[in-house]
């Protein structure tokens, strides 16, 4: 197995320019992400709140820290001080959270709205109807504490490339339509989250603006340790 520098410099190296990259350090240690920021790595991704508050609490402050899971609102006033992306967002209710503890840190935070791409039932996300519907709703356009910048989606696992190639490209056909629809006037909606370590090289070529990149950089997660 190749070293995190090795891993990560591949990897970063093969991106195009534009093309961020989010090392996803979700279970591994903090000597790990050290490692990886000590090669230039500044963007870290976690997917559970109290392993990314934890995690902020001891590394450099330089680190843009984005939340990429399934996110619970209780958890949310964990992050609200420091958190640079989340992900995750698939409902009103999340955004109306999210708004309320932005306001708390009088800190606008941004968010990207998750939709479901794939066909497993255990991802999650929004369809279009209920995209639409939270962006039209009087609650999100009173929101002033949250800033939708992009959309995020994950692939079907499968080794089927036709079809993981098929949703990607429909989730940046999403994302255009909102844009072209929503923010037509707001350069800051830009990011197309979408790419993982098994995937990440057909979402970019479908137009991903962000990889989320995990067991490629820091090997494989052993769920049994946490
Ligand atoms: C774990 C995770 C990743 C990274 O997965 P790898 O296959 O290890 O690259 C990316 N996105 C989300 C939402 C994740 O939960």
């Amino acid at each position: 197995m190749n070293s995190i520098v090795e891993n990560l410099k591949e990897i970063a190296g093969s991106l195009p320019e534009g093309v961020k990259l989010v090392a996803v350090s979700k279970t591994k240690p903090v000597e790990a992400i050290v490692e990886a920021y000590e090669a230039g790595q500044r963007v870290f991704g976690e997917n559970r709140v109290q392993e990314l508050a934890e995690k902020y609490e001891v590394l450099p402050k330089d680190i843009e820290w984005h939340m990429i899971g399934h996110l619970q609102t209780n958890k949310v006033k964990y992050m609200a001080a420091f958190v640079s992306l989340i992900h995750g967002v698939e409902s009103l209710k999340l955004l109306e959270t999210i708004d309320k503890e932005g306001k708390k840190h009088d800190r606008v935070i941004p968010c990207l709205l998750q939709f479901y791409i794939a066909s497993e039932e255990t991802k999650f996300g929004l369809d279009m109807e209920e995209a639409k519907a939270l962006l039209e709703s009087n609650d999100y356009k009173q929101m002033k504490n949250v800033k939708i910048v992009g959309v995020m989606g994950m692939a079907t696992n499968t080794d089927d490339e036709v079809q993981v190639r098929r949703e990607f490209h429909h989730l940046k056909e999403i994302f255009d339509e909102l844009k072209a629809t929503y923010f037509a006037e707001n350069p800051e909606f830009k990011e197309l989250s979408m790419g993982m370590s098994g995937d990440y090289r057909i979402a970019v070529e479908e137009g991903s603006t962000m990889v989320r990149v995990g067991s490629s950089i820091f090997g494989a997660r052993n769920y049994a340790n946490i």
